[in-house]
């Protein structure tokens, strides 16, 4: 019996000094104690002058040869550091409800979404077209047949390898064992947690999810997220605009539903079939501003499209805001700029997607 409870005592004994140095460690890191306590050996990766405090520490209580009295020590003193505990997570979480946790209970929350078989098989079929990938920056849905893809998707980019970058491509701190590798899901640099920390929905390259983004990247994103979420539906209800140069005409100008053709069309009574561009077709453009009067900003009111149809020439063509036109005719065609912008950045990773 006895060799069981020396092997029990050395047991929790070992588990004591693993945890309690860590916690002098973790306390000097986040700045509550000294910052010599934060210290690690870069060989082992072990708390060295957290271990020698503890055992310094440690050694100040042989100062009694009791006992009972270091055990009642020891034991008021944890029981009143742990009900302290307890009883800031409590407070934490009555005064900051919505603070982020980093960890929380396990089943019915979760602090990642994930995706059951059957979640999937629905995502699949309740989009017909479409399958489901699975590549290592998370789950996509892209459409099967070229003419289902989305003129703004954006290529998955080749992950730059942890190899080649000792360094946050960023903030140019050196990674180690604290500060990890992360790869921005957009374009593929290596970045510090701290300088790749977003996550956001980016429907350009399909992700099911949020994914994760350095600044720059989530920057741009943002600003496509106004395009997707005002701009593309400008671009779908269409406006009047005066098309053509020599002698020009108004036209009804519209994106087709699935974003892939500028349909213009002249007398909505006349039974010819709008003209359609394909939108990826479109290579180049010319903008016009006009300084607005009220606020002082710039309006675009012309723009000129060139585009080329498969075994054709060259043919351009100008879309202009008509002199009586309403805010809808500015904000299409400041729409259209942005929409060519866009798809010609998608165009240069994906091809022309024929
Ligand atoms: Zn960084
Ligand atoms: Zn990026």
């Amino acid at each position: 019996m006895p060799l069981f409870v020396a092997l029990s005592t050395f047991g929790s004994l070992n588990g004591l000094i693993f945890a309690c140095s860590r916690l002098f460690f973790v306390g000097a890191r986040d700045g509550h104690l000294p910052q010599v306590l934060g210290l690690i050996n870069t060989k082992n990766y072990t708390p060295v002058p957290a271990l020698i405090f503890q055992g310094i520490t440690t050694l100040c209580m042989l100062t009694t040869s009791d006992t009972l009295i270091l055990i009642n020590l020891v034991s008021f003193s944890e029981s009143v550091f742990v009900f302290m505990s307890i009883m800031a997570l409590l407070w934490l979480r009555y005064k900051y409800p919505n603070k982020k946790r980093p960890i929380k209970r396990l089943g019915t929350v979760r602090s990642r979404p994930r995706h059951s078989q059957k979640s999937l098989n629905m995502a699949a079929t309740s989009s017909p077209g479409k399958r489901l990938l699975r590549s290592k920056s998370g789950l996509r849905i892209v459409p099967m047949s070229e003419c289902g893809r989305s003129p703004f998707e954006l290529k998955e980019p080749e992950w730059i390898p942890d190899k080649q970058s000792p360094t946050c491509m960023d903030c140019k701190e050196k990674f180690d064992f604290l500060k990890r590798r992360h790869h921005c899901r957009r374009c593929g640099r290596v970045c510090c947690a701290a300088c790749c920390d977003t996550r956001m929905e980016l429907p350009r390259m399909c992700f099911l999810d949020p994914v994760r983004l350095c600044s720059s990247c989530a920057n741009t994103t943002q600003k496509e997220k106004i395009f997707f979420s005002q701009d593309l539906k400008n671009l779908v209800t269409g406006a009047i605009l005066c098309v053509g140069s020599d002698n020009p005409n108004l036209a009804h100008c519209r994106l087709s539903p699935d974003h892939r053709f500028l349909m213009l069309s002249g007398d909505p009574n006349s039974p010819d079939p709008p003209t359609c561009i394909p939108l990826h077709r479109l290579t180049s453009l010319q903008v016009e501003r006009k300084n607005q009067d009220t606020a002082g900003g710039c309006l675009v009111s012309g723009l000129l499209v060139q585009y080329c149809l498969a075994g054709e020439e060259m043919q351009d063509i100008t879309l202009e805001a008509p002199s009586d036109a309403t805010t809808t005719a500015y904000a299409f065609l400041a729409a259209l700029e942005k929409a060519v912008f866009m798809m010609q950045e998608s165009r240069d990773v994906i091809g022309t997607g024929e």
